[in-house]
C-alpha cells in the first residue's frame, strides 16, 4: 500500500477522497431536500444505499460512488498516463469509461457526456465534440486538475478548458470547471484561507467563461457569490441549505451546482466532513453538489479532516479504484510541476 507522507501527499489524498466521499456520502439523497429530510429523519450521516425508488440510483451499495468519481478517475488516470492533461487522452479516458459502465443503457450518464461519447464512438474530433455541453459533468471530474496545479491558478484554468473540450466546451461548463479547479488550486496551499479560495472560484468561473463555444446560462461566478451570501444568512443551517436549492438549485445546471457547492463549503467552514452532510441535504443533483464541495475541503484540510472509518468504506465498496495509488502519481506530478 502506498505511503502517504508528504504536506502535499496528504492534501491531494484529500481531494481525492473529498471527491468520494462527497460524491458516495450524497447519491442516496433525494430529488429535493425536503424529501431526504421525511426519509432519513433528518442530516444523512453515514452511507445509505441508493434508495429503490431513487430515477438514478437505485440499486447503488452503501458508500458506492458514482460517474462523477468514477470520470474523476479515468481524467486522473489519463493525466497520469500522458503526464499532463490533453484533449485526446481526456476524450479516450471518457469513452473508455462509458463503455465500461454500458453508457447506452446507464441511467447516470449525463446529457453532455452522453451526446459527446457517442459522436466519438463513431469517430468524431474531440475538438468538436464537446460544443454544446452546458451541464456540470465537466466540474464534477475536474478535481485531479486543481490537484496537480497547486498554488498556479492560471495553469488550473486553461487545463480546465483541455479536460472540458471533448464534453464541455461551452463558456458555461468550463466557467464551472475552472471555478472548481482554481479552488481547489488555491486550496492546496496550506496558506490559503476560506476567502482566497473563493475568490480563487470567483476568479476561475469569470476567466473559464470567456473560453469554449458561447452558450446560454446564468453566470456562474455571480451565482457563487449568490450562494456565498445565502450561506452567510442568520438563518439555522437547514433554512439555509433550502435557500440554496430553492435560490440558487441543484439540477445539472452547472449555474446551479457549482455555486451550490461553493455555498456548501462556506456553509461547512471547509469541514469535509460537514460538507458531507450538507451536500446531501442539499438534495437534487446531491452527488455532483457533494463531490465538489468535498473534493475542495479535502484538498484544503487534507486527507487527516476525512474519519478513517469512511476512508475504509469508499476503498473497500469501490475497490477497482487505487485511489492512494492515483493520489501518490497526482501529488508526485503536482510536485514535478512546482519546479
Ligand atoms: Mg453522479
Amino acid at each position: 500500500m502506498t505511503e502517504l507522507n508528504s504536506a502535499l501527499e496528504k492534501r491531494v489524498f484529500g481531494g481525492l477522497m473529498g471527491q468520494a466521499l462527497g460524491d458516495a456520502f450524497a447519491m442516496p439523497a433525494y430529488l429535493r431536500p425536503q424529501d431526504t429530510w421525511s426519509y432519513y429523519g433528518g442530516w444523512i450521516d453515514g452511507f445509505h444505499p441508493g434508495p429503490p425508488d431513487h430515477p438514478a440510483h437505485h440499486g447503488l451499495k452503501a458508500g458506492q460512488i458514482t460517474d462523477d468519481t468514477e470520470q474523476a478517475m479515468a481524467l486522473a488516470e489519463s493525466i497520469l498516463t500522458e503526464g499532463e492533461v490533453s484533449v485526446a487522452a481526456a476524450a479516450r479516458a471518457i469513452v473508455a469509461w462509458y463503455d465500461r459502465v454500458d453508457g447506452d443503457n446507464s441511467p447516470y450518464v449525463g446529457p453532455s457526456t452522453r451526446r459527446a461519447c457517442q459522436a466519438l464512438k463513431q469517430g468524431a474530433d474531440p475538438m468538436t465534440t464537446g460544443t454544446r455541453g452546458d451541464t456540470d459533468g465537466g466540474a464534477m471530474r475536474i478535481s485531479p486538475v486543481g490537484l496537480i496545479n497547486a498554488g498556479n491558478v492560471n495553469q488550473a484554468i486553461a487545463d480546465s478548458v483541455t479536460a472540458c473540450t471533448p464534453t464541455h466546451f461551452t463558456n458555461v461548463a468550463i466557467s464551472g470547471a475552472a471555478a472548481v479547479a482554481a479552488a481547489i488550486a488555491v486550496a492546496m496551499d496550506a496558506n490559503s484561507t476560506l476567502d482566497d479560495i473563493i475568490q480563487a472560484g470567483i476568479f476561475g468561473g469569470t476567466e473559464g467563461a470567456k473560453q469554449g463555444s458561447v452558450w446560454l446560462g446564468a453566470s456562474v461566478p455571480r451565482r457563487i457569490e449568490l450562494a456565498v451570501e445565502i450561506a452567510r444568512r442568520d438563518l439555522p443551517v437547514y433554512d439555509r441549505i433550502v435557500s440554496l436549492f430553492d435560490l440558487v438549485g441543484s439540477t445539472l445546471a452547472t449555474s446551479e451546482t457549482v455555486p451550490t457547492a461553493f455555498g456548501v463549503f462556506v456553509l461547512a467552514d471547509g469541514d469535509p466532513r460537514l460538507c458531507a452532510r450538507y451536500s446531501a441535504a442539499v438534495s437534487g443533483d446531491a452527488d455532483t453538489v457533494g463531490a465538489m464541495a468535498c473534493a475542495i475541503a479535502g484538498a484544503w484540510r487534507g486527507i487527516d479532516a476525512i474519519p478513517a472509518a469512511w476512508i475504509e468504506t469508499l476503498e473497500s465498496v469501490n475497490r477497482e479504484y487505487d485511489f492512494r495509488g492515483v493520489a501518490h502519481g497526482l501529488a508526485g506530478l503536482a510536485k514535478e510541476r512546482m519546479g
